[in-house]
């Protein structure tokens, strides 16, 4: 993937593309691979980076959703699960089968949660990641040797899926360039072009990095830009109604240590009716979310304080340890692209359907908005059916059910911290290899050694040190301060790689620690819940 490459394709194209995806997240890297793998030429401009929106965020969890099972949205879980199981088939480098406790405090819990799980196995069928057991007292220990014992009776558990999300996105951007798609971050559309009839035709998009202008012709133009939706269709229509509902959901890390063993904790109803996990994580302990409606929406959104005591409180009743404010490695805050015409009429926002929508309007702006990370495939396809049907394209027949995802290696379990790459860790070792300096760590408290900053330069169109940092190596989601440790080395990495000065290096390193700052919750005063809010 190289990105002069893909900025000359753009500029040389003198045909319309049949697609052209706006957004670089799960649904527009979803649809590029759809359009590319069925032999469409296909373009995907991003804005930001790969991911730098919602993508990158998750709770990392493959899953057909306990709480739509609950919910009683049996379809919507069932589409899940079956998509768990594509994955997994596809990308077994970056899916794991996780086990999952929910712990019983409760005499009725054992009874609800088994039946519960029973229906969610059943509704699996041949997509299956293990049955769902009732546990014991010492066997619930046995698995979460962490968990609160006062007044434990025991639990239920069963497996679902669990992920790199930034990892799978940029494998998915890799595997549409692998098939022929043009895919380019930090290249934004500001502008689509109408027909004399006032048919949208195409976009025109700018390069930030050169402040180049492209005028691109398009058969069909999807919208796929997450919590950014609305604005984009007031690109077509200025008058466009909202139809996106901003909700967020914030994730603390901690140490391993919080949640020894390898099982997942979920609690399905916390004292407010809320879900909350806690997932051994790349060797960290993930906790989350929280579902908060917010009136304004940014790439990066601030935490409330209430949502960082509410996750510390209700992890506290669970967990032995009891995690304070000082334990937290890292905060961070993603948006729910919910899209309103799914609602259910209820103003919770935890109750709005995860299910997606696709609207075309009277420009004829294909948007696709709302679902989740897990059915990203299943979305790409319904959409890329729509926009065949919009451009007037030949028919082709989707093939990414059976289609291997870029890394695809079946024991990636034996490639340690390098797992997730898959089949390319073994060219990574081999830059470690041919310079030892860089099979060093990053640093002493991260997962990852030097070479992996060099790859992301090389191989994945990592073009800031957020991007490296964030997004290609997950080093601020695993511990802020000791990414910001580690930022102007590889910033020079970095700047080695991209031809850059030192002044850049050290520019890159300036903005990265005022952003890492936000990630470091000892340091930070969030702003409160506003009044206008609400939990929910
Ligand atoms: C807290 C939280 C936890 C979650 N956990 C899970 C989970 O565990 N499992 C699961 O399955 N799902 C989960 N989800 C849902 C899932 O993350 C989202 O559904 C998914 O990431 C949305 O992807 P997207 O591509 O639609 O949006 P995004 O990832 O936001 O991508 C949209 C992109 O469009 C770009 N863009 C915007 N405007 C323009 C423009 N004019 N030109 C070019 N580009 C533009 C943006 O920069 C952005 O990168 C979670 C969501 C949240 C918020």
């Amino acid at each position: 993937m190289n990105r002069d490459e893909m900025l000359a394709r753009v500029r040389n194209r003198t045909e319309p593309w049949d697609i052209v995806v706006i957004g670089g997240g799960a649904t527009g890297a979803g649809i590029a691979v759809d359009a590319a793998t069925r032999g469409y030429s296909a373009l995907l401009l991003e804005r930001e980076d790969f991911g730098k929106g919602t993508s990158s965020r998750a709770t990392k969890l493959v899953h057909g959703g306990v709480r739509y099972l609950e919910q009683g949205n049996l379809s919507l879980v069932m589409e899940a699960l079956k998509e768990r199981g594509i994955l997994l088939r596809n990308a077994p480098h970056i899916v794991r089968n996780l086990r999952f406790v929910v712990p019983n405090y409760s005499w009725w819990e054992a009874p609800f949660y088994g039946i519960g799980m029973k229906v969610y196995d059943l509704l699996a069928g041949k997509y299956s990641f293990g049955s769902s057991k009732t546990l014991s007292l010492e066997e619930t220990l046995a698995l979460l040797p962490t968990i609160r014992r006062d007044g434990l009776r025991g639990g239920v558990s069963y497996h679902d899926g669990q992920f790199d999300d930034t990892r799978l996105l940029i494998h998915l951007i890799i595997t549409a360039a692998e098939h022929g798609a043009t895919v380019l971050n930090y290249t934004g559309v500001t502008e689509l072009t109408k027909d004399e009839d006032g048919f949208v035709r195409g976009v025109v998009a700018i390069d930030s990095e050169t402040n180049e202008r492209f005028t691109i012709a398009a058969r069909s133009v999807i919208n796929a830009t997450g919590i950014f939706t609305d604005e984009t269709r007031r690109l077509a229509e200025p008058a466009a109604e909202p139809m996106m509902v901003p909700s967020q959901g914030i994730h603390l890390v901690f140490e391993r240590s919080f949640l020894a063993g390898d099982t997942a904790l979920l609690v399905p109803q916390t004292d407010d009716g809320r879900v909350l996990f806690a997932v051994p994580w790349h060797n960290r302990t993930l906790v989350g979310t929280t579902d908060t409606p917010i009136d304004s929406i940014s790439y990066e959104p601030l935490p409330f304080e209430e949502e960082i005591e509410f996750v510390l409180e209700t992890a506290g009743r669970y967990l032995a340890r009891k995690p304070t404010r000082e334990d937290i490695l890292s905060v961070f805050v993603g948006i729910r692209p919910l899209a309103k015409s799914a609602s259910n009429g209820n103003s919770k926002t935890s109750t709005i359907s995860r299910d997606y929508t696709i609207h075309i309007d009277h420009t004829g702006l294909l948007t696709i908005a709302g679902g989740k990370w897990t059915t990203y495939r299943h979305m790409a396809e319904d959409c890329v059916d729509h926009a065949v049907t919009l451009g007037g394209l030949e028919e082709k027949p989707c093939v990414t059910s059976t289609t291997h995802i870029h890394g695809y290696y079946e024991q990636a379990d034996k490639l340690g911290s390098l797992a997730v790459y898959g089949s390319d860790a073994a060219s990574i070792l081999a830059l470690a290899e041919a310079n030892p300096e860089l099979g060093k760590p990053l640093h002493p408290r991260l997962p990852y050694i030097k070479a992996e900053i060099v790859w992301s330069a090389r191989n994945e169109m990592s073009r800031t040190l957020d991007d490296a940092l964030a997004r290609r190596t997950r080093a601020l989601l695993l511990d802020a301060r000791a990414t910001v440790e580690a930022a102007p080395a590889a910033a020079l990495l970095l700047a080695g790689e991209l031809g850059k000065d030192s002044a850049w290096a050290e520019a890159q390193v300036k903005a990265f620690n005022t952003l890492a700052a936000q990630y470091i919750a000892q340091a930070s005063h969030y702003p409160p819940l506003p009044t206008s809010t609400g939990k929910n």
